[in-house]
């Protein structure tokens, strides 16, 4: 063990938030980000904002294949994942660039495939230890899963995401953080683009999890239905001592 590596890293940490579209990896990632003062890293939100600054020629050459912005974009925009390669170059370099920066993570959206955790996974155990990586799967049943995303909304300013089906949640115009309206995603909560979306997590997350497990990372399983508070709290039981 090199012991002078260990030390600077101790306190690092990492959270990685997997569930199906819907259940609350948004929500928890925010409030455990807030906890902890860890960094929130959300790859939808990289993605959008990689298509948003890109221009129409733009791209990223990986092992002499080259993936264009406006390509992903198209594929994005319908509900289907991005190309691999193309998520983990982005997804990556940001990874290093938090670590740099002494950085604690939480994880929402990313890794999702198998391919993804392949690339991303050592790159944390490598730089966080993994003793420091925590994977926590929020688990929903499907119809709460298309419930819940026909009604998600998110805020403008922050994208703090509204997810409750409840009806003091359905009636708020505002965001309650910060005041910004609260809008839907186009495209993405459509009811067929979910129903892409479901189909994807579950063909491409699970052997991922399976892929974690043998890599020494441990899963805590925690059931999403319940309101954002209980659900949190359950988290932090688990991460005790952090
Ligand atoms: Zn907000």
């Amino acid at each position: 063990m090199k012991q002078s590596k260990k030390n600077k890293t101790q306190d690092l940490k990492v959270i990685i938030l997997l569930g199906s579209p819907g259940a609350g990896k948004g929500t928890q990632g925010i409030l455990l980000s807030d906890k902890f003062n860890f960094y929130y890293f959300e790859t939808s939100k990289i993605l959008e904002e990689g298509f948003k600054k890109a221009k129409k020629e733009d791209f990223i050459k990986i092992k002499g294949r080259k993936y264009y912005f406006l390509k992903e974009k198209k594929l994005w925009e319908k509900g289907l994942l991005c190309d691999p390669p193309f998520v983990t170059f982005l997804v990556k370099k940001k990874i290093r660039e938090l670590f740099k920066q002494r950085k604690g993570l939480v994880l929402s959206g990313s890794p999702r495939t198998l391919y993804e955790g392949k690339e991303i996974a050592p790159l944390l155990k490598k730089l966080y230890g993994p003793e420091n990586i925590f994977t926590i799967l929020l688990e929903i049943p499907p119809k709460v899963t298309l419930e819940r995303n026909k009604k998600r909304r998110i805020c403008q300013l922050m994208r703090h995401p509204i997810l409750s089906t409840k009806k003091e949640f359905l009636n708020l115009k505002y965001c309650p953080l910060d005041g910004s309206k609260l809008i839907k995603r186009k495209g993405l909560d459509d009811p067929e683009v979910i129903r892409v979306r479901i189909k994807e997590y579950k063909e491409r997350t699970y052997p991922l999890i399976d892929y974690l497990k043998k890599e020494g990372l441990k899963i805590i399983k925690i059931d999403g239905t319940p309101s954002p508070a209980v659900v949190f709290n359950k988290i932090l039981k688990h991460l005790k001592g952090l």
